[in-house]
């Protein structure tokens, strides 16, 4: 089968022909219909990460398409529903996170498209425990984008404890910003969107934002406070920079939630201020299945759009760079 394969952290991923999988138990293997891109799919390819993925890797932690085979003991889902394989692949579901709805931080997670074979092919094998079932009435190239930017920034937002009285940043309108900012207008929030494109501002009103700031050029910390400081800001935006100025934007006893992953690994924060104003700091990784699940029903139920140019795997490089060049409306996703 063909697929897009990691090497090497500073070479291009080559397509090539690769074994199919085959149904291991309690795995099953799907046959991929589309396959987003995550720019943790690019950090990965890049070893951007303190922890590096297992080396060759087919990336893809976005794949949606149909069981074409189950494994031995694998009861939860049939040849032929539509599923998808997220980036929490497996967890052991009997450990204290597991047990008390923190999944995500299962010690013993594996994660799809890092230490798992992705979805950047024509098939990829799956733990049948931890595929999502997607419902009829979304199609699959929605489900795509929901399947990690979705239930991420739902989730973030979950954490946030956004409310209908409150402001909400978002800084990086990309693949989990404009998703973001919906959940958040879900939750009944005024939004403010911030990034640095004009083209994500303009995206960004049309979705529902109330505000936008460019942070090239205005300063977003300044335009944030004249609204009274945000009740809490997500980072969603590639940059330790944008998470210092989310932190700033910040009313007392606000709260700034670390979503995004950059290669520059460290922010500086003043405690003093952290302290007296009462700030809460919050990271939040992906969601578990039964956010996943909550995605899917809102989106069934018309309540987000998912913004979506499609692309070929054959162009995996450029597609990288478009989307680090942040020249991409919101999300990519490979039809295959
Ligand atoms: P993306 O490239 O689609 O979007 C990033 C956006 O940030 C772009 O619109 C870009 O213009 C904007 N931006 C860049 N610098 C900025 C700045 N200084 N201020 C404001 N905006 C700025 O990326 P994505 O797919 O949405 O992923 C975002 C990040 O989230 C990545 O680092 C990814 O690895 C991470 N991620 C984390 C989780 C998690 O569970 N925590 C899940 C998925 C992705
Ligand atoms: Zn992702
Ligand atoms: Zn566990």
């Amino acid at each position: 089968m063909k697929a897009a394969v990691v090497h090497d952290f500073t070479s291009p991923l080559r397509i090539e022909d690769v074994p199919k999988p085959e149904p291991e138990p309690d795995k099953i293997v799907v046959k991929i219909e589309t396959s987003g891109l995550c720019h943790t799919d690019i950090h990965a390819a890049h070893g951007d990460w303190p922890v590096k993925p297992t080396l060759p890797l087919i990336p893809g932690h976005e794949g949606v398409g149909i069981v074409e085979s189950v494994g031995q003991g694998v009861t939860r889902v049939k040849e032929g529903d539509r599923v998808s394989i997220p980036w929490l692949g497996y967890a052991c579901g009997h450990c204290r996170y597991c047990v008390s709805g923190w999944e995500t931080l299962c010690e013993e997670q594996l994660n799809t498209g890092y230490f798992l074979p992705g979805a950047y092919a024509e098939y990829a094998p799956a733990f049948a425990n931890y595929v999502a079932k997607v419902p009829p009435n979304v199609n699959p190239f929605d489900a795509a984008p929901l399947t990690c930017a979705g239930v991420t920034t739902y989730k973030a937002v979950k954490v946030s404890g956004a409310r209908s009285s409150d402001l909400v940043a978002i800084f990086g309108i990309g693949g989990l910003g404009h998703l973001a900012m919906q959940y958040a207008k879900i939750a009944g929030a005024t939004v403010v969107a911030v990034d640095l494109l004009d083209e994500k501002l303009a995206l960004a009103r049309r979705l529902g934002a109330d505000y936008t700031v460019n942070a090239r050029t205005q300063d977003p910390v300044e335009e944030i406070k004249k609204l009274g400081g945000a009740d809490a800001a997500i980072a969603v935006a590639v940059s330790p920079k944008a998470f210092e100025q989310a932190y700033r934007s910040l009313r007392r006893g606000g709260k700034l939630v670390f979503v995004a992953l950059p290669a520059d690994n460290f922010v500086q924060l003043p405690i003093f201020e952290t302290v007296l104003n009462g700030i809460n700091i919050q990271g939040s990784i992906v969601g578990t299945r039964l956010d996943l699940q909550e995605v899917y029903d809102l989106h069934a139920a018309g309540k987000t759009h998912v913004i979506l140019e499609t692309r070929r795997l054959e162009s995996v490089n450029e597609d990288f760079e478009e989307v680090e060049k942040g020249q991409v409306q919101a999300r990519l996703v490979f039809e295959m």
